[in-house]
């Protein structure tokens, strides 16, 4: 897998920083956010490091495939399966804040108004 030196989510994939691991495989890391917006918040990070959707190549494309596809198990593992708000936030008008892409898992509530 290709990752980047400084990135913090390279460094947690590495093993460098520890993270609640809630599940993994060859393609995926996803582990408990360090500041949670709901009373679950699973973030899903696939093993390469590329910042935006705009930058997926093939790799990359498969990648994410594979993350969307898995996040059903992954809800089931964290307790959600009742329903759960995904979220990627891209850029800097969505907030985006590590360059990483990443896939967030939000539920273990009612998730209120919807943005749309
Ligand atoms: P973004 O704002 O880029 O969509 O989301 C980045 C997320 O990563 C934020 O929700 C933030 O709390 C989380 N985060 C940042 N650093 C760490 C860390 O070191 N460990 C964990 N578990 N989450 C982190
Ligand atoms: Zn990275």
């Amino acid at each position: 897998m290709s990752l980047d030196e400084n990135c913090i989510f390279c460094k947690i994939l590495r093993g460098e920083i520890p993270s609640d691991k809630v599940y993994e495989d060859g393609d995926m890391l996803a582990f408990r956010d360090i500041h949670p917006q709901a009373k679950v918040h699973v973030l899903c990070v696939p093993k390469s490091h590329f910042s935006y959707l705009s930058e997926m190549g093939e790799k990359e494309r498969g990648l994410v495939g594979k993350c969307m596809a898995k996040l059903p198990e992954i809800a089931r593992l964290a307790g959600i399966e009742k329903g759960y708000r995904v979220i990627i936030n891209q850029g800097e008008d969505a907030g985006q804040t590590v360059f990483h892409l990443h896939i967030h898992i939000l539920g273990g509530q009612n998730m209120g108004e919807k943005l749309l």
